[in-house]
């Protein structure tokens, strides 16, 4: 279904270099994208937007200077910004008959599963009061371990949060190419990526413009977050007026198709992940029982790193440490060290209390294709 009016629930990430030109919003761009999805809701489409733009905003307001700012100087100009941001979506949206509520995110919030069930719950409540929820990470309180940092990864767990059919990520872009344009004129644009392979994510380049953070290889990983949920995901030039409509009307873009997934909605959580906080290094016996649907005794684990509490989500790797799936882990790090190589019945006299004779329950882990 590569149709956009076809989906019912549309996640629209609108990145900062489209809307903010030299400290500035621009209002009128602003103006024609309330329009298309003023005509999407009329149409029965849920809409949610993830913008970005408070710290271009905020650094134009404060007068801060050109190139990379400090840390602190992006929370204060995120916090004058967003007041800014949320007030024009509020304006343009009314005027058009809609009502807008601000929701502000961190990393935290969609990685710790009450929280990220409490943040769904609001966004569902918005949308089922028929108010557009405007999304942005918290960017006055994100610190660099525990920030997003790009929207187009805030955006895709947004989606697959909502349970959205689609993501439209807008950009200064209109799609993938087989390399980076600026960089190889003889690159050839993609209309359609059917599957994220690793020839497709090479082909991504690593930077972005000065005022958005992502670039295209966040796109891609946002894309992988998105489609592995069952999210179809659009890549989209936001510099024409009215991209949406041109998205509908067949203009160009880059589709990324879903994939229909059967896995609970908890498994896709502990899939979508952004920062496991611990390795589990598993031998090629425990390797085969997992592809049987088996769970993860301590007797195949080879090596634990990381620092970890018990719940917390950690890759599972094999002796070359490629990444076969991940988990939520049932023993802190300092436990889970002292078990490896063990038979579960040896788990109560080295630890001193009886638990799980898991490392990772099969329920509670998502193992990726065998390629
Ligand atoms: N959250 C940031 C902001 O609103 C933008 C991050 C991004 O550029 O993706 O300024």
């Amino acid at each position: 279904m590569l149709n956009l009016e076809d989906h019912s629930r549309i996640v629209v990430k609108i990145g900062s270099a489209l809307l903010v030109e030299e400290g500035h919003l621009k209002r009128d761009w602003l103006n024609f994208l309330a329009d298309d999805l003023c005509r999407l809701t009329k149409r029965g489409t849920e809409v949610i937007v993830v913008s970005s733009g408070a710290i271009a905003l905020g650094r134009g307001v404060l007068g801060l200077p050109k190139g990379v700012l400090k840390l602190e100087e992006s929370q204060g100009a995120a916090a004058v910004g967003q007041i800014e941001l949320a007030e024009a979506y509020q304006k343009i949206f009314a005027h058009r008959g809609m009502t807008t509520g601000q929701v502000l995110l961190t990393l935290r919030d969609t990685e710790q599963r009450r929280r990220y069930l409490n943040a769904r719950a609001t966004v569902s409540t918005l949308l089922k009061l028929g108010a557009v929820p405007v999304i942005n990470e918290n960017d006055t309180v994100a610190t660099t371990e525990i920030r997003y940092g790009d929207n187009d990864r805030l955006a895709a767990r947004v989606a697959t949060m909502v349970s959205a059919d689609c993501l439209v990520l807008l950009s200064d872009i209109d799609g993938l190419y087989t390399a980076p344009p600026a960089e190889n004129p003889l690159a050839e644009h993609i209309p359609v990526v059917e599957r994220i392979t690793r020839e497709i994510e090479s082909m991504a380049g690593a930077v972005g413009s000065e005022l958005s953070r992502g670039g295209m290889k966040t796109k891609i990983e946002a894309g992988k977050i998105a489609t592995n949920a069952g999210t179809a995901m659009v890549i989209a030039s936001g510099k024409r007026l009215h991209p949406l409509t041109n998205i509908a009307q067949g203009g160009r873009c880059t589709w990324f198709k879903a994939h229909s997934t059967s896995a609970t909605a908890r498994k896709t959580w502990i899939a979508g992940q952004l920062k496991p906080t611990g390795q589990v290094t598993i031998d090629a016996g425990a390797e085969k029982a997992l592809r049987k649907g088996k769970s993860l005794l301590p007797a195949g684990v080879t090596d634990v790193s990381g620092r970890f509490q018990r719940g917390d989500t950690v890759c599972i790797v094999d002796a070359s440490g490629r990444e076969i799936g991940r988990g939520l882990v049932a023993y802190d790090c300092d436990d889970a060290v002292r078990l490896v190589g063990h038979r579960s019945r040896e788990i109560e006299s080295i630890l001193g209390y009886s638990s799980r004779a898991e490392m990772i329950h099969r329920d509670d882990m998502v193992l990726g294709d065998d390629d």
